[in-house]
């Protein structure tokens, strides 16, 4: 039954004489029990640095698993028998707890994956459930979030973000932090696919004692954290909508994983802890890691008015810029869901255009909507019922039911035919309501389970078969904007648009909610306007890949020669953004501010810094920096100003260092670095 005995295999222990298991990677220490009633139980979960102890309720009792038919809970009150239990090495420096249980007398068979990785302050897991019995079974309740945590007389504020919606309540990436009531009616997070917020919450109490948590599910997710003062209860959950998942006799069902993080400090810290995770056990890795984020220019600035000649035209202008990735946006095929090029807009060939970008040092990029096709487009004239119910229309496109197998096998099909035929580097993947609701009972989907289908056979399977395929081309997520920003997106895209070019403003807003919870590759921005300033261009510097949406075959020589330099700029910078803890130094960008955001980088002690005034009234802002050591002595450098100064750590944090804006809307970067790294050269 046990294939290790208690052996310790890193510091994952089974201890058999109490079913106990306690598993660690230095960093968190979890224990789960086997109890003598029979029940699986969570028992605590603590921080062995910060000493911070998270405990299950005594006498509520807490499980990970909890899933229900329409007659039954499975949860930690179901007593289960232990059927097996396991520890494996996994990828990216991982251990996996494998805990096999059988519900007795009731016919599940659950397995229980618990997960931690090398220096994570951080559990993920998941649960897989099996049918044993002879009839067909359905499972109508999935909590991804499953956890319940014993507070007595505590008081916890949470935080979650917003993603990007033009559907009234317009939305885009704010944070949203609220002191929970005390009486148990919680906070509620509505994510997945054209979902208000993104698959991420973050608790903390006034001690700074904090929990984080993502789930890995592109589908509508309701998750909620309530507290009850009166017998001091802090309670997670996070449920799949609309779940009703058929298990004929032996079949199986996934619950997608989730991942519940410990962090001590503000919400910074939450953040940080979050996207290092992130970044270091889920997310696709970056096509180049000394170029990415790229600095991409897509031919949207044209909208669908595009042709060779013009293209071409502007790839040599982005090549003098030093462009990394030229991207044809919606426009260059037949029309939406005929993706083959358009003869009088490509009378060369698309593959010409794609050649000439490659000869140019550039990568190729193209717009593709899998899941859309026009009405008129042969693919629906000759298989309407390959359509979804869903009842949104993008740019006039019906909706594809990505779920159901003829018509996925098509659009793998057709994008992978595209990447080969058109020599294509990077998908931008866009649509609307990218995880169709369809109801139609003709598909191979089940019909009253659309959510779940979806998502994990319907748009996953896709990006998984045409990754597989060509797993060198590198995909961008964008759905009109970011309306996808779960834990589950990160593991396919290499980047995620954030607001879809809502100005320069806007653009810092998102990136400002954004940086919360993903890595910061996760915020590319499209800029629609033409570099005339540098608050203009450095209103979209911060963050992902950067992305031109303009017009540069026609754009004044003074514009190009200032998008060139804050080009330059960006990838000087852009290394040192990636993997830095993220300091949201104000309150959120608004107009007649000063905004500034921070990235610092631990490993190297260096920071940058972006401040930007927005028609504020003051000309000077006195910049506080976050991350530096205190006692250390700093350069202080600035991109426009000539001034040098050298200072502390705690000066910089405590006084700060004057921030020059002349101009009412204006910005600047600051750079520091260690004193004592190089000779301090004279202003
Ligand atoms: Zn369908």
């Amino acid at each position: 039954m046990c294939t290790l005995c208690g052996v310790v295999f890193g510091q994952f222990r089974f201890e058999h004489s109490e079913d106990r298991w306690i598993l660690s990677n230095g960093v968190i220490e979890a224990t789960f029990v086997h109890t003598e009633r029979n029940t699986f139980e969570f028992e605590t979960i603590r921080h062995l640095k910060t000493g911070d102890i998270w405990q299950a309720p005594e006498g509520a009792l807490a499980s990970p698993i909890r899933f229900a038919t329409a007659r039954t809970a499975v949860d930690a009150w179901i007593p289960v028998k232990l059927a097996g239990e396991s520890v494996q090495a996994i990828d990216r420096r991982g251990m996996r707890q494998n805990i096999i249980l059988d519900e007795v007398g009731g016919g599940f068979r659950i397995f229980l994956a618990l997960e931690m990785y090398e220096n994570q302050p951080v559990l993920r897991y998941s649960v897989k459930v099996k049918n044993l019995r002879d009839g067909d079974r359905r499972v109508r309740m999935a909590d991804m979030l499953s956890w319940s945590f014993s507070e007595a007389r505590n008081s916890f504020r949470t935080l979650r973000v917003s993603q990007w919606s033009t559907e009234p309540p317009q939305k885009n990436f704010e944070p949203k932090e609220t002191l929970l009531k005390p009486d148990f009616t919680g906070e509620y997070t509505r994510s997945g696919a054209s979902a208000p917020d993104c698959a991420w919450l973050a608790i903390r109490d006034a001690k700074d004692r904090g929990l984080f948590a993502g789930w890995e599910f592109d589908g509508r997710t309701e998750a909620s954290v309530r507290y009850r003062a009166s017998d001091g209860r802090l309670q997670l959950s996070a449920f799949i909508e609309d779940l009703n998942r058929l298990l004929v006799p032996n079949g199986e069902f996934q619950v997608p994983p989730a991942f519940i993080g410990l962090f001590h400090g503000d919400w910074d810290e939450a953040g940080f802890r979050t996207q290092r995770f992130a970044d270091a056990v889920l997310a696709k890795a970056p096509p180049e890691e000394a170029r990415f984020p790229y600095v991409v220019w897509d031919s949207w600035g044209y909208q669908t008015n595009i042709h060779e000649a013009m293209l071409r035209r502007n790839a040599d202008a982005a090549a003098k810029l030093g462009v990394e990735l030229f991207i044809v946006d919606l426009g260059w095929a037949m029309q939406i869901g005929e993706w083959r090029q358009d003869p009088a807009k490509f009378p060369s060939g698309l593959r010409e255009l794609s050649d000439y970008v490659h000869s140019l040092g550039m990568k190729f990029g193209l717009h593709v909507a899998p899941a859309e096709a026009s009405p008129e487009s042969p693919v629906v004239k000759e298989h309407e019922d390959w359509l979804a119910t869903e009842p949104f229309s993008y740019f006039g496109a019906k909706p594809l039911c990505l779920s159901h197998r003829p018509a996925q096998e098509w659009i793998v099909q057709q994008i992978v035919r595209l990447i080969d035929e058109y020599g294509v580097d990077w998908i931008l993947q866009d649509g609307e309501h990218i995880v169709k609701r369809c109801t139609r009972t003709n598909h191979t989907h089940d019909p009253e389970d659309s959510n779940y289908s979806n998502a994990v056979e319907g748009l996953n399977a896709v990006l998984d078969a045409v990754q597989k395929q060509r797993p060198k081309v590198y995909w961008e997520n964008c759905a009109n904007g970011g309306s996808m920003m779960t834990f589950n997106m990160v593991k396919y895209y290499v980047t995620t648009i954030t607001n879809d070019a809502s100005g320069a403003l806007g653009s810092r807003q998102a990136v400002y909610g954004a940086t919360f919870p993903f890595p910061i590759r996760y915020t590319d921005r499209y800029m629609p306007e033409n570099p005339t300033s540098t608050y203009a261009t450095r209103s979209y510097m911060f963050g992902g890949p950067w992305i031109f949406m303009n017009r540069l075959a026609d754009m004044p020589p003074e514009e190009l020669a200032l998008a060139s330099s804050e080009i330059r700029t960006y990838k000087a910078m852009r290394s040192q953004l990636r993997d830095s803890k993220i300091f949201h130094l104000t309150a959120a960008p608004e107009a007649g501010r000063v905004d500034s955001i921070q990235a610092y980088n631990p490993a190297a002690d260096t920071a940058v810094a972006v401040v930007t005034r927005d028609s504020a009234s003051q000309n000077l802002h006195q910049l506080r920096l976050e991350g530096v050591l205190a006692d250390r002595n700093y350069l202080v450098r600035f991109q426009d100003d000539r001034r040098i100064y050298v200072m502390t750590g705690e000066q910089l944090r405590r006084d700060g260092v004057p921030v020059g804006l002349p101009l009412l809307r204006s910005a600047e970067i600051v750079y520091i670095e260690p004193a004592d790294r190089q000779p301090v050269e004279e202003p």
